[in-house]
This record gives structure tokens, sequence and C-alpha cells, in this order.
């Protein structure tokens, strides 16, 4: 034997996601690294006495699932905040809100998270159905997509919103007649304030509402206390099979913070994590972009991606849209970055090397985010560059064929369709016009252009399990007409989660197949995947997580 074998795993069904040998028994890791994929025996032949053999029972073996759109430090916090999820109705949420500040006396801030649109029995909370609630402690609800927050009159005023103030555009402080503010804050630059009284003094915001580090910075107490809480969430993470995200929002912080979560021996994903820059931003600021790619160029933990809004979400009807939403014909949704700003912001990142991401949700924001993309590459000229757009929730026909032809990736989210059981449907008339609904979600129509497609769950905005977000896309709901609802096939679903966000990273051929050389990113299900009713996949769970050839889950 050649080289000590650490870990086989044998008796699985495992889909290697590679074109040439698609299926094999078992694997054998060496060195961190796939070292042979084959059969029970063969693989068995290389084991030594030190050799550690994990027996898949039968069950799916797959490389390690990469989730391309997470928030991993808002997504440790929500595993400690107030859960809203499933809570509906003025009843439920009293019993919901009381019981968490009861039992969390010491909470600077009750922060609720998942929080539905219609909380009150059909509409958004007000700051005074809040304070019915709790009037003398500050309580801040976030919507399921973190682009809203209802706050009760105690945290405006600590915060300073009552009556207002400066925003930057984009971001909204809803005022009433009276002059005071009704509680409902769009935007991170609205709820920025609010989310600051938080125990984690809003740090695990700040990588999304500036892109900045703590100011003043952390203390060491502080510190501590975060990397408790992103080592959770990392845990979580590989509890779901998972060992790589791409994260969505990012700061020099949080990539300390994880330099030092690795040296603990906890960092249990590989994690990139981009330069967020705002509108408000100076361009020179892409210089830090550059630096941050500089710095951070490792395996473990890396950069080399810049990450913009344009838009805001459709359900406050903030998603940038072609016209206006029904009923309403003035209303088109707000634009985050203005298209000549945007586009020279785009054609600096890419001069710098840099991959493009862009939160896109309406079908105007997607042209301008293409529109962006064209004009640097016109700029600087054609080249591999990867650029992203996320969630496509909406696209105009005309612009279903530019993301092939330009070489964009659609970085869709299954479970924030309403097609994914998660979210309610949208009722027809409020939100899409009928003509738009197949243009909704349109993850077959986008994927029949040529273009790459890969999932995500943008975790906390749904649960990051992987196998719910297969669920909803292998069978999602079809409510017939006007919605198109057309499955994704299991091969295409794992795909992307496999070698197409290896791809997406530029770690092609590196990472996301189990073929000898790559990574030793391992995930062994307790199931046959492919044997599973498509609509109770999501019940699959994962035995065991293997990242850089380490077990860092065991069920
Ligand atoms: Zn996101």
């Amino acid at each position: 034997m050649a080289q000590a074998v650490d870990l086989v795993i044998v008796n699985g069904k495992v889909l290697t996601m590679d074109a040439a040998a698609p299926r094999a028994e078992a694997v054998a890791l060496a060195a961190g690294k796939v070292f042979a994929v084959g059969s029970t025996a063969d693989i068995r032949a290389l084991a030594g006495p030190q050799t550690r053999e994990i027996d898949a029972a039968g069950g799916s073996v797959l490389p390690g699932f990469i989730d391309s759109h997470v928030h991993l430090f808002q997504g440790s916090a929500s595993l400690e905040f107030m859960g809203m999820e499933g809570v509906t109705g003025r009843e439920a949420a009293m019993r919901t809100i009381r019981a968490f500040a009861d039992a969390n006396p010491d909470e600077r801030l009750i922060v609720g998270v998942s929080t539905s649109y219609q909380l009150m029995d059909g509409r958004n909370p007000v700051r005074q159905d809040l304070d019915a609630i709790l009037p003398d402690r500050p309580l801040a609800l976030l919507a399921p997509d973190i682009h809203t927050v209802w706050a009760n009159t105690k945290a405006l005023e600590l915060a300073g919103l009552l009556h207002g103030g400066p925003v930057p555009e984009g971001s909204i402080i809803v005022m009433a007649a009276d002059g005071t503010a009704t509680g409902e804050l769009q935007e991170t630059g609205a709820f920025g304030p609010v989310l600051r009284l938080s125990r984690t003094g809003g740090r695990d915001m700040l990588g999304y509402v500036t892109g900045n580090d703590p100011e003043p910075p952390a203390t060491e107490a502080e510190r501590a206390a975060d990397r408790r809480l992103i080592t959770k969430g990392l845990a979580h993470a590989a509890k779901h099979g998972i060992t790589t995200m791409h994260n969505m929002d990012g700061n020099f912080y949080q990539l300390d913070l994880l330099g030092q979560i690795e040296a603990e021996g906890n960092l249990k994903c590989r994690m990139q994590v981009p330069f967020h820059l705002k509108n408000y931003d100076p361009l020179e600021r892409m210089e830090e972009a550059a630096e941050m790619h500089r710095r951070y160029r490792g395996d473990t933990i890396w950069s080399g991606r810049v990450k913009m809004f344009m838009d805001g979400v459709i359900d406050s009807r903030t998603a940038l849209m072609t016209r206006g939403y029904p009923g309403a014909p003035d209303i088109t949704g707000e634009p985050v970055f203005e298209p000549d700003h945007f586009n020279e912001a785009c054609i600096r990142a890419d001069a710098l090397g840099l991959q493009i991401c862009v939160h896109a949700i309406g079908d105007l924001a997607v042209r301008r985010t293409l529109d962006g993309y064209g004009a640097a590459a016109k700029a600087n000229g054609a080249r591999d560059h990867r650029h992203r757009i996320e969630h496509i929730e909406v696209i105009h026909p005309d612009d279903l064929p530019r993301l092939a032809q330009m070489g964009v990736v659609a970085s869709l989210q299954p479970r924030h369709s309403a097609l994914g059981g998660h979210f309610p449907l949208i009722p027809q008339g409020t939100i899409l016009h009928d003509d738009q609904y197949p243009y909704a979600f349109a993850w077959q129509r986008i994927r029949d252009t040529g273009a790459k497609v890969v999932f995500s769950t943008d975790w906390p905005v749904v649960p990051i399990s992987v196998m719910e977000t297969l669920q909803c896309a292998i069978a999602p709901l079809d409510p017939g007409a006007p919605w198109d609802s057309r499955a994704q096939s299991l091969t295409d679903t794992l795909e992307s989660y496999t070698v197409g966000n290896a791809w997406v990273e530029f770690n092609e051929g590196r990472k996301g197949q189990l073929i000898a050389g790559q990574m030793g990113d391992v995930v062994v299900m307790d199931r046959d995947l492919e044997a599973v009713d498509p609509g109770q996949i999501g019940q699959a769970q994962v035995a065991f997580t293997i990242c850089g050839g380490q077990v860092t889950y065991a069920a």
C-alpha cells in the first residue's frame, strides 16, 4: 500500500457526480483527500490497521454539499433568537413573545426571526400591536426575508427612530400620519440601528447591513461570544451534510473570527466570504475587496467575490419591476443602485478579477444587473467571470436568453418559491401580473436556456436543510394556472449542490465530485435517495459528514 488510508466508507450507493464513472460502492480517504473510489471489496483491501471504517449500509454517499448562498453569522444567531416560524395571528404571537421574554429576562432586545408578513390576523404589525404584547422591553421582529423589521415603541425610542430620520436610498422608515414611525422598517439602512441594541450588538448583521467591521472594535469578550455562536452555526450546517458555504455578507471581522475558529480546530465547513459593497460606499472601497482577496485565498477560508444589492423583496413591493404592481401602477419598487453607478461598480470589480454576485428579485433588477455585467465585459473584455445573480424571482421574457449568452450563473433558492411549500402562495392579483407567473421562480425555464442554475437556501431565510430544499425542487406544489410548476430532476438538483456549486466557486476538478485527488469532502445519507418517494425526501437524514477527511458530524 503506497499511502496510509485514514477512512473507508463501504456498502454505499455512491453517486460520484463524475459522468465518466457515476456509480460505486465505496470510497477511501487519505491525507484529507479522496484516495480511491470503487467496490466495497477493492476499497476494503486498501485499509490498514489504523483505518476507520464507516458502513454506509446502503445509504447514498455523495460529495459534501455546498450551500452557495447563506448568512452564517445571522444564521448562527437565529439558532438562539426567538423563532417566529409558523406563528400566525395576534394570540399566537402574544403567547410566543411573552414566553420567550419571560424565559430570557436579561435579553437586551427581544429579536424574533422568520416572522410572517401579516402576523396580526392578516396584516403587518404596527408598533402599537407590539406594545400591547410587550410594552416595557424593546422588541424587534425580523421578516423571513430579512428585508423588513417590525419594532415596538421601546425599541424605536432606544434606536432614535420614533420620529423618523435620514436613511440611505432604498431604505424606508415607514411613517404614520401623526409624524411618528409605524414600527415597520424596510431594508438594512432603516433597521440597522434597532438591531444594534441586541445582545450581539448587531455584529451578526454587520456584514449584511454595512459590510464594515464593528466600530468601536469588538472587545475580547465580544469576540469570544461571537466565535461561540459561529462555531455553533458551523456545526449546525455540518449536521445537514454541508462541507462548504458561500457567505453572502461579509467583512474582515467575520474572516478574522473564522480564522480563529479554524485555529481552535472548529471550522467544520469551508467558508467563502465576500466583500459587501453598499450603494452609498465610494467605489474606491473596491480596493478593500481586492485586499480581502489577497489576504484570504486558501481552500478553507477565502474571498474573491463582491456582493451587491439591486433591489428589495416582492412581499414589501420593494423588488424593482419593469411595470407597476397589480392595482398599483405607480409602485415599481426601489432601485438600490442607479444604473451608471452600478455599471461602474461592476466594471471595477471585474477589472480586479473578482467574481460579482448581486441580489436581484424583480424583473427590472435582473435586467439592470445583466446590463452591469455587460458593461463590465465591454470595458474589460470577455473572460470566464462566472458572475452570479441571486434569487431571480421574476425575469422578463426578453432577458431570459441573456443569462446563458453572457455566462451568468442563476443562483436560486427553491424554498423561497411559493411552490416550495414553505411560504404561502402569492394570492393572484397582488404581487404578480398573471402573465408574469410563468416567469416567476422559473427554475426550469432558466435551465432550458442553457444557463447554469445552482440551488441554495439563503439560511436563515429558510432552514439550511439540504434535503428539505431538495424536496421543494423535485416535488414542488402544483397549484395550477397561472403558475407554471415544473419539478427538477434529482440528478440536476444534486448536481447543483455538489459539482455545480464547486464550479461556481472556480473549484471544478478539485471538489464537488468523488474522484481520486479531490478534496475529501463526503456526505453519507441514512437512506438511498434514489429509492425515496420525492415527496418524502425531505425526511432523509445525514449519517456522517466528512470535510477534508475529518468527520465533522456523526448521527
Ligand atoms: Zn441572502
